[in-house]
């Protein structure tokens, strides 16, 4: 452990250094070797050290690292535009390059906003997001995040959307699951209305939950009623695909299984796969061809699509095609999704498995009949990381302190995971929870 740490980052716990990492191995400096069970926060898609991907940095370091977008395009930034629209087969045809998750979603909300302006609607700069949702930390994406502990104390410093409740496929209690969407689909509609629906800009989802529901998916019914609502009251539908894209859950991006596709869509996480920070905003050529036509889009970044980051996204792009990693994410994430069904059968404490793909999240539970989750002060997301962590196998933890996602871990490893990867992390995964269910048989009334 380092003796002073001038590092300012929202942790009390003393954390090993890293050393090094190859595929879906990290070491420490003390020589342990972990899982990459998360792939850090869902990003390392390709797994670590990657040849590939070193060489092409490499590469693009010898000619040009960096250059400013208004004084150069480089082929690395046009060809990496190119590769994502071919991929989302849907009307998604512009790209807007950015450093981070936040920035991209940050991008959608302005490009929104200033797509209404030009369309002479200045009223509509509302948007209408999920509780609980996660969707960034800068201001803009933080006003859309419906996460309590995260939001609240910047609640006067930020945009403000109207939250509606987020479907929740394993706590309804509605008759059955269509039943729940519609009511959920009813309350959405009702919250459009009451804000004033001429002020709404757009509706912004996370097709598949990360972070904070822990692998929430939906149906394609209301995926399909986002969409109608949008159409029905003039805004926009954005997709939050910063986790979720990029091949994670089995498909280029997320909302390709439901058939319903955004107006904008933000990406982030595994395009860079880790290796350089880089995010990107797509959305429909008319809108961009709009605001173009109000003068551009008043917005960008230094580090906008400069050329290392977008060699590295291609980079990533080329070992996710010749390694067949998207359909390795869906055959493998069924693998693992019934390997996790069988840890939930074996243990009380494990109340629902959710996700698609390898982005399958686990929620715990201290009564599996009722639901009822753990006391928030038995941390019970923080305590099953933990020893996860000492068996040497990372997974990413998160509690949703709403009382409306539960503790939950995402088991989200790299999409290079072999059936022998994934029967070594359910091994470690499954004397973890064995370890958990010894302590809270301790200290928690079962
Ligand atoms: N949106 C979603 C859905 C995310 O999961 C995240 C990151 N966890 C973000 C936005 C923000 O991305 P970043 O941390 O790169 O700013």
């Amino acid at each position: 452990m380092p003796s002073s740490n001038a590092l300012f980052y929202l942790t009390t716990k003393d954390m090993p250094l890293v050393s090094h990492a190859d595929g879906i191995y990290l070491w420490d400096t003390d020589g342990r070797r972990y899982i990459d069970g998360c792939s850090g926060a869902i990003t390392c898609n390709i797994g670590h050290n990657h040849p590939t991907v070193k060489r092409a940095m490499v590469e693009q370091l010898d000619k040009v690292a960096f250059t400013y977008r208004t004084q150069f395009e480089s082929q690395v930034a046009l060809d990496l535009a190119n590769k994502l629209v071919e991929r989302t087969d849907a009307d998604l045809q512009k790209v807007f390059f950015v450093g981070s998750g936040s920035e991209a979603v940050e991008s959608a909300i302005k490009l929104a906003v200033q797509y209404f302006l030009v369309e002479g609607q200045p009223e509509r700069s509302k948007f209408v997001s999920l509780r609980p949702s996660y969707h960034g930390s800068t201001l803009g994406a933080l006003g859309l995040t419906g996460y309590e502990p995260l939001e609240a104390p910047y609640r006067s410093a930020t945009i403000g959307s109207v939250k509606v409740p987020s479907p929740d496929l394993y706590r309804f209690r509605e008759a059955n699951v269509e039943e729940h969407i519609a009511v959920v689909l009813e309350q959405t509609e009702r919250a459009i209305e009451a804000a004033g629906p001429e002020t709404v800009a757009a509706i912004v989802v996370e097709p598949v939950g990360g972070a904070s529901t822990g692998g929430r998916m939906f149906t394609r019914s209301y995926m399909e009623g986002l969409r109608a609502l949008c159409d029905r009251y003039g805004c926009l539908l954005i997709m939050d695909e910063v986790l979720s894209g990029m091949g994670r859950t089995g498909a280029w991006f997320a909302y390709q299984h439901y058939g319903v596709a955004p107006d904008i869509l933000a990406l982030a996480k595994g395009l860079g796969s880790g290796y350089y920070p880089i995010a990107a905003m797509m959305a429909r050529q008319e809108l961009v061809d709009a605001v173009g036509r109000g003068g551009g889009f008043m917005h960008g970044h230094t580090y906008a699509g400069n050329p290392l980051a977008c060699a590295t996204g291609l980079a990533v792009i080329e070992v996710m095609d010749s390694e067949n990693l998207v359909s390795n994410a869906a055959e493998q994430g069924f693998y693992l999704r019934q390997r996790l069904e069988q840890l939930a059968e074996k243990y009380s404490c494990v109340g629902n498995v959710r996700g698609i793909g390898l982005l399958q999240g686990v929620e715990l539970v201290q009564n599996k009949l009722t639901r009822q989750s753990f006391p928030s002060e038995f941390n019970a997301f923080e305590r099953i990381t933990v020893l996860a962590k000492e068996r040497g196998l990372l997974i990413y933890p998160r509690r949703c302190l709403d009382g409306l996602a539960g503790d939950h871990v995402l088991i989200t490893p790299p999409l290079t995971v072999t059936t022998d990867d994934i029967d070594a992390i359910i091994a470690l995964f499954d004397l973890s929870l064995a370890d958990f269910e010894q302590i809270a048989k301790e200290q928690v009334a079962w």
